[in-house]
């Protein structure tokens, strides 16, 4: 038997596995699904262009993290690849997230940082003293209701079907506000892309001799390394979805779900960036990914590019689930969830699923890091084994 079973082979199940393995010395068997590793920051080559696609949406690395940057950069080196997000509304483009650019053309004029400031403190007066509660209040107490109206109510009734005010008031705070024209999408310290893709990175993680991966294998079927014949006998880092582990007892958590619809395109160039967003109601998808801008140092064809839309809508049954709704009733009932996790003392919940959170990659591997360090380490390393 192994000393450790880590269910799902995402960010956070394998750093997991290469810090137990590697500095703690346990042997770990990672088990997933999928028939790959990686989880949602797997990336492949295209067949027909060799262009890097990242199946399951654009995924791009940012952190202020030290200790993440420097564990990452273990793994694989990262381009200098800076991402930048325009949007379509109205037949006009405009930069994102809402800079002083994207206010000057809206509004067609020329505030500086001061009279642009002002303007949307007067358009968000409109609630008054009180402290947003909810996605459509936080919206306009940082950008007032007609820059709210064209850009973020309709992109986000596509993407989430859910009232604005209904959504947590956080999902927006991810959306810097400036007022200067820098338009970089991300605040944080480093960025950059893997130089040789995902799929390399997260290969060298899994690659260590005391660690061993089954593809194709599913927690809740699997007869070896399944949930009956595994709990009780081996600790396990759980991180599929926690409502799942517990067989859905109180209800579905709401996810929502994305479908991609890939072309390949006779052109060299089809919009000129890596990402449109577009922010109305008439175009059914919620942005165009274009692959080879991610990665401009290196040779791509002349006459083809890859495009991905995306679309967005409420998982059911065997969809993949990508984010937490996190509706009142879901925090309510994800809290229930929470206080039957100590009856599985063994059972260590962790990652985007298992802990129903939206984590982008550095927060899942800064997560994966604490979860070694402050709750496995001592458990199974301290000699209480
Ligand atoms: P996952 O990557 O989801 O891995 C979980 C794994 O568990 C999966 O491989 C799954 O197959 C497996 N699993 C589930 N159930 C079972 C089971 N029963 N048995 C066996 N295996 C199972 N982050 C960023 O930093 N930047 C981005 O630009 C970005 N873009 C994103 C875009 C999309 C569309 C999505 C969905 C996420 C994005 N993220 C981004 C977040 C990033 O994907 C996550 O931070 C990262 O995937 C978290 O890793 P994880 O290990 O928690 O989960
Ligand atoms: N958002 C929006 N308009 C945009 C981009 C984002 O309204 O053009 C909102 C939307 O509610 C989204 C949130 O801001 O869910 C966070 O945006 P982000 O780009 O981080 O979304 P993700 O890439 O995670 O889907």
């Amino acid at each position: 038997m192994t000393d450790l079973l880590v269910v799902g082979s995402g960010f956070f199940g394998l750093t997991v596995a290469e810090r137990m393995a590697e500095e703690h010395g346990l042997d770990v068997t990672v088990i997933d699904r999928r028939d790959h590793i990686g989880g949602n920051a797997y990336s492949e080559r295209d067949a027909e262009t060799g262009i890097e696609i990242h199946r399951y949406g654009a995924h791009l690395f940012h952190t202020s993290n030290e200790r993440v940057w420097a564990y990452v950069n273990r793994f694989s080196a990262f381009t200098s690849y800076v991402h930048r997000v325009y949007a379509k509304h109205r037949g006009e483009v405009f930069p994102l997230p809402i800079n002083l650019g994207t206010i000057n053309q809206f509004f067609r004029a020329a505030h500086g940082p001061g009279s642009a400031r002002a303007l949307v403190t007067e358009e968000a007066a409109e609630l008054g003293d009180s402290t947003p509660q909810n996605l459509e209040e936080k919206a306009i107490s940082l950008i007032g209701r007609p820059l709210y109206e064209a850009f973020i109510r309709d992109y986000t009734a596509k993407q989430w079907q859910t009232d604005p005010k209904r959504l947590p008031a956080d999902v927006i705070s991810r959306l810097p506000v400036r007022y200067t024209y820098d338009n970089r999408y991300f605040n944080d310290t480093h960025e950059g892309l893997p130089v040789d893709g995902y799929t390399a990175l997260l290969e060298r993680m899994a690659d260590h001799p005391r660690i061993t991966v089954h593809l194709e294998t599913d927690f809740f079927t699997s007869s070896e390394f399944g949930k009956a014949s595994t709990v009780g006998n081996v600790p396990i880092v759980y991180t599929g979805p926690v409502d799942r582990y517990f067989d859905s007892s109180l209800g579905d958590l709401a996810w929502r779900t994305l479908d991609f619809e890939r072309e390949v395109l006779p052109v060299g160039d089809f919009q000129g960036t890596s990402v449109m967003n577009y922010s109305d109601l008439d175009v059914p998808y919620t942005r165009i990914h274009e692959f080879k801008h991610f990665h401009p140092e290196r040779d791509s064809p002349a006459d083809a590019t890859v495009i991905m839309r995306e679309y967005s809508r409420f998982a059911t049954g065997a969809d993949e689930p990508y984010y937490p709704v996190n509706s009142p009733d879901d925090r309510d009932r994800l809290l229930r969830y929470r206080e039957l996790m100590p009856q599985e003392p063994d059972v260590f919940f962790g990652g985007r699923l298992g802990t129903y959170q939206y984590l982008d990659m550095h927060m899942a591997i800064g997560a994966a890091i604490s979860t070694v360090e402050n709750r496995l380490v001592p458990r199974l390393v301290g000699g209480d084994r």
